[in-house]
């Protein structure tokens, strides 16, 4: 498996003489088996030199796979200008994850309408198919995909791609759900289940190319943005084994030598752990090989990660919250993913709410007068209806957390947690992603 990097900078282009050895072109990574399929990861402003390299000779038809982990700008500018999709003859799959049916055709059609852009999505000419996906697994010729969802105010999914023997992970646009145990040794296991979870996503990997947008220090004024703290990306990489990690989405702020700097801060922090990735900042223009000849690890049983269209029932979201302006807040940022909210301000009514609605979700403040929320956990937990007993519960937990309120939370059988203040468009993600999940299920 080859891996090449068109663009490595994050949130927006930043080209010119401060950028020149990092690159200033947004998210976009070429990819090829070794029998010829070809994945190109996000779809970013550097995907028009890619396409430009790809369409070079003229005469052969190409053809390909679009994975866009999201749909934020620095992620599909490139693509109204990706030159492979206006050949005719060409064929491309593109992918990203959705849940609301054609969602995905009609956020990047909105980007080229008539006010931004002066060809629209019909002018594309090669045969284009458009693809939702949730969580789980699929197959692009000779490489195996995982999707899983990533932490970020946007629904977004990162990808696994295993092909001739090699393993490539692209998580980038995630912020740790969780830092503690905070000031802990290099590599040291998170407390938050999925942030352990997306290690594993990342296990044995040959080759991680993760977000580090910032570092630790500069994180409190970041949180909430759906960005990793350089420190964790490498921890994440300790933790999975992984062998090599490529530092990526690098911040506009930082010029090449800035870049540079944290690369080296990071391979100082994870030379101190007992395993140590070799590490590198992402450049673009880079190639990458990756040798095959690794195990073939026995796969998780996934579903498929291709949405049906219109495969989504009614979800009802349970909110409790004694505060009415935070419930308000809450409701009006689902209410815009056509889910149906129902809401309780205490403990005992939450129950009753519950018992009477069943539920797909249910949205928890850990803070409640009387029955608080780690005994409405339990007792959910607790419950003879197994779709109460089942339910995914994410709880809201109070801006002074502790270390030991989220051990409590879990125990008590949260699926999840996010600190306020909360930021409603990370509620909004988080809270979709658990539907999708929800669905899965057998
Ligand atoms: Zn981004
Ligand atoms: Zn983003």
């Amino acid at each position: 498996m080859r891996v090449r990097f068109w663009g490595t900078r994050g949130s927006i282009a930043k080209p010119g003489p401060t950028t020149l050895r990092t690159g200033g072109n947004t998210s976009c990574v070429e990819v090829r088996a070794d029998d010829g399929t070809l994945v190109v990861l996000d779809c970013g402003t550097g995907a028009y030199a890619l396409g430009r390299a790809l369409t070079g000779n003229g005469a052969d038809p190409v053809h390909g796979h679009l994975l866009i982990g999201h749909t934020h700008w620095d992620h599909i500018q490139g693509f109204p200008f990706f030159e492979p999709l206006f050949v005719p003859g060409n064929r491309w799959g593109v992918y990203a994850p959705g849940g609301r049916g054609r969602q995905l055709e009609e956020s990047l059609a909105g980007q080229m309408a008539y006010e931004y852009s002066p060809i629209n999505l019909g002018a594309l000419r090669a045969s284009v198919g458009f693809h939702d996906l949730t969580e789980g697994s699929f197959e692009l010729g000779g490489i195996r995909v995982r999707a899983q969802y990533l932490n970020h105010p946007a629904l977004t999914l990162g990808y696994r791609l295993e092909a001739d023997g090699a393993v490539l992970v692209y998580a980038t646009d995630h912020e740790p759900h969780s830092l503690h145990p905070r000031g802990a040794c290099a590599g040291a296991t998170p407390i938050h289940h999925e942030d352990r979870r997306h290690a594993r996503f990342l296990e044995g990997a040959d080759l991680v190319v993760h977000d580090a947008q910032y570092t630790l220090e500069e994180f409190p004024g970041k949180a909430g943005w759906g960005h990793t703290p350089m420190e964790r990306a490498v921890d994440y990489a300790i933790l999975a084994r992984a062998r090599r990690l490529a530092l990526f989405h690098h911040d506009p702020e930082r010029d090449d030598a800035a870049v540079e700097r944290i690369a080296v801060r990071a391979q100082e922090r994870a030379a101190e752990a007992e395993w140590t990735p070799a590490i590198v900042a992402a450049r673009e223009g880079e190639a990458i090989e990756l040798g095959g000849g690794a195990r073939p690890r026995p796969e998780p049983a996934l579903g498929s990660a291709l949405l049906a269209a219109a495969s989504r029932r009614p979800d009802c979201v349970l909110l409790v919250d004694d505060d009415p302006d935070m419930l308000a807040l809450l409701a009006a940022s689902l209410e815009i993913e056509g889910v149906r909210v129902v809401t309780a301000h205490d403990g005992d009514a939450a129950l009753g709410v519950a018992r009477g609605e069943s539920p797909t979700l249910v949205v928890l403040d850990m803070h409640l007068p009387g029955r608080d929320g780690l005994e409405v956990c339990r007792a959910l937990r607790a419950d003879p209806d197994p779709r109460l007993a089942d339910v995914p519960i994410l709880m809201l937990t109070g801006e002074k957390l502790k270390e030991t309120d989220l051990v409590d939370a879990f125990v008590a059988g949260a699926t999840d947690y996010l600190t306020k203040p909360i930021k409603p468009t990370l509620v909004r993600s988080r809270v979709r992603g658990w539907l999708l999940r929800t669905h899965r299920r057998p």
